[in-house]
């Protein structure tokens, strides 16, 4: 089975379009949260993956908007984000984020926002990071999203680590390793300095993981953006992918 792999949408309609324009091949797409959040189209992200079926798991993001989770840890500027999503989500929508799981299990597969052992908070970004989730992990690869950087840990099947970020076009053998922890960025808001969307092609038959990038129209959501107010830094860092 041929699997797109999303995550880190963030109202960002543009880029989702154009990502799934690049999905067209695959049998199933699936998300790793935070379709919502910091973006200008929420309703239109939510609908968008409620009409093609796209299994997700929810996000900090999600879960601060359905107001399940503190936004105690959340800076000023993505506080500012989800009061505005909150205010203009749509009552269906907002039941939809509601019931979104935490962790989500597919052929082969494991998906979680942050980590399988703090599902919404903890952010991986290095082998230390991961060494619980490889622990609970009872699939030999678990997708996870929340930093918006593309990269993957694993455990190697001689017992060692290794980890590094990945860029466009680079492939991964999942089969390779005992266990793997796969970073596919995000669609709506990189920031590892390529401003493109980040996403990810996984078959499960040959274990093949590619990553991937695509340009999509950021001054158009920059537009949107400023019409809704949405704090300047957030439409800023668009433009520069961080
Ligand atoms: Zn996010």
């Amino acid at each position: 089975m041929l699997y797109g792999i999303i995550s880190d949408i963030h109202g960002n309609l543009e880029a989702l379009e154009t990502v799934i324009n690049k999905l067209k091949e695959v049998d199933k797409i699936v998300c790793v949260g935070d379709i919502v959040g910091y973006g200008p189209n929420p309703n239109e992200c939510v609908e968008k993956i409620r009409e093609l079926n796209i299994p997700s798991v929810g996000g900090n993001h999600e879960k601060a908007v359905t107001q399940e989770f503190s936004m105690e840890n959340f800076n000023s500027r993505a506080k500012q984000a989800v009061l505005w999503t909150q205010k203009v989500i749509a009552p269906e929508n907002l039941e939809y984020l509601k019931q979104l799981p935490l962790i989500l299990e597919e052929d082969g597969f494991e998906l979680v926002h942050g980590s399988l052992n703090s599902p919404l908070e903890q952010y991986i970004y290095s082998i230390p990071d991961s060494i619980l989730t490889f622990q609970a992990m009872t699939k030999p690869l678990c997708f996870t999203g929340h930093t918006h950087k593309p990269l993957f840990v694993a455990l190697k099947k001689d017992g060692n680590y290794d980890g590094r970020l990945l860029q466009d076009d680079d492939e991964l053998l999942v089969d390779d390793y005992e266990k793997i922890i796969i970073n596919v960025g995000s669609v709506g808001q990189p920031r590892d300095k390529d401003p493109r969307a980040s996403y990810g092609i996984y078959d499960s038959k040959t274990s093949l993981f590619g990553m991937h990038r695509v340009a999509y129209d950021i001054s158009k959501v920059q537009e949107k953006m400023q019409q809704a107010q949405l704090p300047q830094p957030l439409i800023d860092r668009l433009s520069f992918g961080r």
